[in-house]
């Protein structure tokens, strides 16, 4: 079998952000060394609570934001060294879509001219061509042709994701992050983006990565876990297994947390405990503060992602 090179894969990325004022200077320590690989057509989810380093992690792995080390390979090329102008060309290969459609709209464009954007950016085809093309969007997205000509303020949330998921596609890109592309919607349309996702995701052979606080959208969309905590992947697994038996404390807390039933209603994470601040994470494992079988050991020293077979890892003690 030939071992294709894996969609995108992150190894050992770090970044910190630092603020000061008043006299006072703090890091805030967003990804502490995280390893990820996304293989072609792979949907994983990136599950955690707010603040846990996940979209800072995903910026950094598309260099929205410049890592402060560590490298990131898309399709086997080092994007980390990739000079402005290659990386531009390589963008449409690879693309994101945020949680608040209408701050990614340009006010001023109509739907069409937001959607077509992209292809005029490249200079992709006649204006025809495009006009085409941007036809053929609108109905993959399910966008009513009579909202071509409307700014973006005059849709529904719904609408505007749509649109917004019909840009990131006009580039035929190979790889899509969808940072919380629900959580801003309605509960009635979260459903319907997320059923569009997981079809657009089928019919082009996407490699996906959806990054949700909520574990209940995750497990909508995708067939691979991987659980982050103040900045380090402590848990990865295929879907199954990780919502049969979750192995990590942190993931057994957040599926605790989980509602009973899938609902319309896609809960965020409400796990008992807070999360500590990523400016000064809890000594050794950073998890042990809320964790019942934390000992000794776990506020000395900080585990490692140990292989248990069958595609599943977990950073704990309990395990190595
Ligand atoms: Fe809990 Fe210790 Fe495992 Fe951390 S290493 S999750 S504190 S048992």
């Amino acid at each position: 079998m030939i071992d294709m090179n894996p969609t995108l894969e992150v190894r050992g990325l770090f970044k910190t952000f630092v603020t000061s004022g008043l006299g006072s200077r703090v890091e805030v320590r967003a990804v502490r060394g995280v390893d990820l690989k996304l293989r072609p057509g792979e949907t994983t989810g990136l599950v955690g609570e707010s603040g846990c380093g996940k979209s800072t992690l995903a910026r950094c792995a598309v260099r929205l934001l410049e890592p402060d080390a560590g490298s990131v390979f898309f399709e086997g090329t080092d994007l980390s060294r990739m000079p402005a102008s290659d990386l531009r060309k390589s963008r449409r290969h690879f693309q994101m879509i945020f949680q608040d459609p209408l701050a990614s709209l340009n006010p001023r464009l109509t739907v069409a001219a937001a959607i077509a954007e992209p292809l005029e950016a490249h200079r992709l085809g006649t204006r025809r061509e495009r006009d085409l093309q941007v036809a053929q969007l609108m109905e993959s997205v399910a966008l009513d042709p009579a909202l071509a000509g409307r700014r973006p303020a005059m849709l529904s949330g719904g609408q505007q994701q749509r649109a917004v998921i019909a840009r990131a596609l006009a580039l035929r890109p190979r790889l899509l992050i969808a940072d919380e592309p629900v959580s801003a919607l309605d509960a009635s349309v979260q459903i319907q983006i997320l059923n569009l996702l997981a079809d657009l995701q089928r019919r082009l052979g996407l490699t996906l990565l959806m990054i949700s606080h909520s574990l209940a959208a995750i497990h909508y969309l995708c067939l691979h876990i991987r659980v982050m905590y103040l900045g380090k992947i402590v848990e990865e697994s295929p879907a199954e297994p990780f919502f049969r038996e979750p192995q990590h404390p942190y993931s057994r807390l957040l599926l605790d947390s989980m509602p009973p039933r899938m609902g319309p209603e896609l809960a965020a994470l409400t796990p008992r405990g807070d999360l500590p601040s990523p400016a000064n994470p809890p000594p050794g494992c950073a998890f042990h503060p809320r964790c019942d079988h934390a000992s000794e050991r776990c506020r000395a020293g900080c585990p490692e992602l140990t292989d248990l077979g069958g595609g599943r890892s977990v950073a704990c003690f309990l395990f190595d």
